[in-house]
């Protein structure tokens, strides 16, 4: 066992499907803002990129140079971290395909949504290992919002 934990709270897991279903049958892609704080890592906002890969955008996701200094600016000017990347895969598992290892990097959390004739299903989280070798599995905890009354 990895031992990661990541918390996403319903609402922000919502988002992340909401986009997923948005824009299929391609892939959709975002940046995940939160705080890693003694290894509790916490998402606590978005911000949905474009996926800038025309030649295939079904199962391509690549992260620009300009998609981490846009997170990285969003993340300050919130005072939160970039902590990770998500991505959709369309009518395929919610595991990391090869392409997605070769173009990851450690320390990042990686949420993939696996989504099936436009629908979402199940959700996963990787944390690609220092020698970037494979991916660890990330336990994703969602605790729901208290209720307003
Ligand atoms: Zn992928």
């Amino acid at each position: 066992m990895s031992g990661y934990v990541l918390k996403v709270p319903s609402q922000l897991a919502a988002k992340i499907q909401a986009h997923g279903m948005e824009t299929y049958p391609h892939e959709c892609c975002g940046a995940i803002l939160g705080r890693d704080v003694d290894g509790r890592r916490e998402v606590l906002g978005l911000l949905a990129l474009a996926n800038r890969r025309d030649d295939s955008p079904r199962n391509r996701f690549e992260v620009t140079p300009g998609d981490v200094q846009l997170a990285e600016k969003t993340a300050a000017e919130k005072k939160l971290e970039l902590i990770g990347w998500y991505h959709s895969h369309p009518d395929a598992s919610a595991r990391p395909s090869e392409f997605d290892r070769e173009h990851a990097w450690p320390w990042y959390s990686y949420i993939i949504v696996s989504v099936q004739s436009g629908m979402p299903r199940e959700m996963s989280s990787w944390r690609l290992q220092d020698d970037r070798a494979a991916y660890d599995p990330e336990v994703i905890e969602s605790p729901a919002q208290s209720p307003r009354i």
